[in-house]
């Protein structure tokens, strides 16, 4: 049985790992010129440790990367920063901590049929005294799950957003994880190539004909493992319209995120246990605390991204310096503490296209056929593709690997 698999992110690195674990042969077909996705530690000149232009953090108790992590002997250490956020002169701890906000998970956890956050919000939040709250709420979508609230799904984001779990960090960065899985993988039944851009797949039941840039590959069957907006470069013969469309209904948002080095971390004096700080104009900034580092991540998500997309890196590091200034209060010589910085965009525009999934009121439901597949000959994996905890997230991306990779070994079994 051979399979191909299309897309070297963790989904695709997962599903591999485990067809090949049960006899299958693999053949791993690349875009870009590296493995690894969404997930891309960098070692740039300048900067005291590595970065992480993609995923950083294991957002909570997530068993399968967890227990990868146990695995590779990785190590990862839990990121007990405060979060503040800078109001009228003064940097304030504590977000999303007050009655309003009860009130506004209290709303979501009663619902009982789904609909999405803005009809929440104007339904029983459209009180004077919820303005804040509403603000607070769409910036919190819009920062943190990169979503737009008329769009977004109460059920489907209901359970993150009231139960926050304790977050680690990878301490040397999540490429090595996939590298290391990767190597698990390698074996005389697996190759990857990269640099291929898959363009088209005729396929028949059993049989597949996948066309990349330069080369085509017969298989017996096809795993795509693409974030939901690559869908639409592929051409299909017989085409698959009908099943390509529910990747639609996922919602995709955009984001930008910038490393920020300095002489020294300025603020651990006054703000020792920063963790993350939500500041004006879209922009959150976050420490590496506990470790001791002068790196400061700036995050711009989904409106606030796209708008800044106009901005050449030079003008957005500027912006975002005078942005951590103003947060501080000029407290701080933030523009002489500067050292280097750099952007990584994942806006409409830029390579990926786009951060990560988020969940509408169809999704579920598109997800559902989507993991299915058709005819036990075209697969579809990644991390749009799991809803269950750690949506969006690596855990999503690893979860949907494995799940399709033994979706496909029972297919073959029957
Ligand atoms: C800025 C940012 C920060 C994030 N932070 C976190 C975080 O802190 N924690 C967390 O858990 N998650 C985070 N995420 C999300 C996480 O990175 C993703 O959920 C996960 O890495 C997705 O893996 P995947 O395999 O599903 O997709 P991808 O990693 O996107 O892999 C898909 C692969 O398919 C390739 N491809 C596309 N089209 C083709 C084609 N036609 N032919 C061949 N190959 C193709 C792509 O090049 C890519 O390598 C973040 C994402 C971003 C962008």
């Amino acid at each position: 049985m051979k399979v191909i698999v299309v897309g070297a992110g963790a989904a695709g690195l997962m599903a591999a790992h485990d067809l090949v674990a049960n006899g299958a042969e693999v053949l791993l077909l690349e875009s870009l010129n590296r493995t690894g996705g969404r997930i891309h530690t960098q070692n740039l000149p300048g900067f005291t440790n590595h970065v992480e232009a993609g995923a950083e953090f294991i957002h909570g108790n997530l068993p399968l990367t967890l227990k990868l992590m146990k695995q590779s002997g990785l190590t990862y250490t839990p990121t007990s920063g405060k979060m503040y956020q800078s109001v009228n002169g003064k940097l304030q701890c504590g977000f999303g901590e007050n009655k309003s906000w009860e009130d506004f998970y209290e709303a979501m956890s009663d619902l009982k049929n789904d609909r999405t956050v803005s009809e929440l919000l104007d339904f029983q939040f459209k009180a004077k005294k919820y303005e804040k709250l509403r603000r607070e709420v769409s910036d919190r979508a819009q920062g943190l799950d990169l979503a737009d609230i008329s769009r977004l799904s109460v059920f489907g984001i209901r359970g993150e957003w009231a139960n926050e779990e304790t977050q680690f960090r990878p301490d040397s960065g999540y490429s090595e994880l996939l590298q290391w899985l990767y190597n698990q993988t390698v074996s005389p039944k697996f190759k990857l190539i990269l640099n291929q851009k898959v363009e088209r797949i005729d396929w028949a039941n059993d049989e597949v004909t996948v066309f990349t840039n330069t080369e085509s590959f017969h298989a017996d069957a096809v795993l795509l493992t693409l974030p939901p907006v690559f869908y639409k470069d592929i051409a299909f013969l017989p085409q698959i319209q009908d099943t390509i469309s529910l990747f639609e209904t996922i919602g995709f948002g955009e984001v930008t995120k910038l490393a920020l080095e300095f002489e020294w971390p300025f603020w651990e004096n006054d703000y020792p246990d920063l963790g993350f700080l939500f500041a004006a104009e879209g922009f959150t900034f976050w420490t590496q605390y506990p470790k001791r580092s002068p790196l400061l991540i700036g995050w711009l998500g989904n409106d606030y991204a796209g708008n800044y997309d106009k901005f050449s890196d030079e003008e957005l590091l500027k912006k975002a310096l005078l942005n951590l200034e103003k947060a501080f209060h000029s407290k701080f010589p933030v523009k002489e503490l500067y050292r280097t910085g750099t952007v990584f965009r994942h806006t409409k525009n830029s390579v990926s296209r786009g951060g990560y999934s988020w969940p509408t009121p169809q999704t579920r439901k598109s997800v559902k056929t989507l993991q299915k597949g058709i005819e036990n000959t075209i697969w579809f994996a990644g991390e749009a593709l799991y809803l269950e905890k750690g949506a969006a997230t690596v855990e999503a991306a690893l979860q949907s690997g494995k799940k399709a990779a033994s979706e496909i070994i029972k297919s073959l079994k029957k």
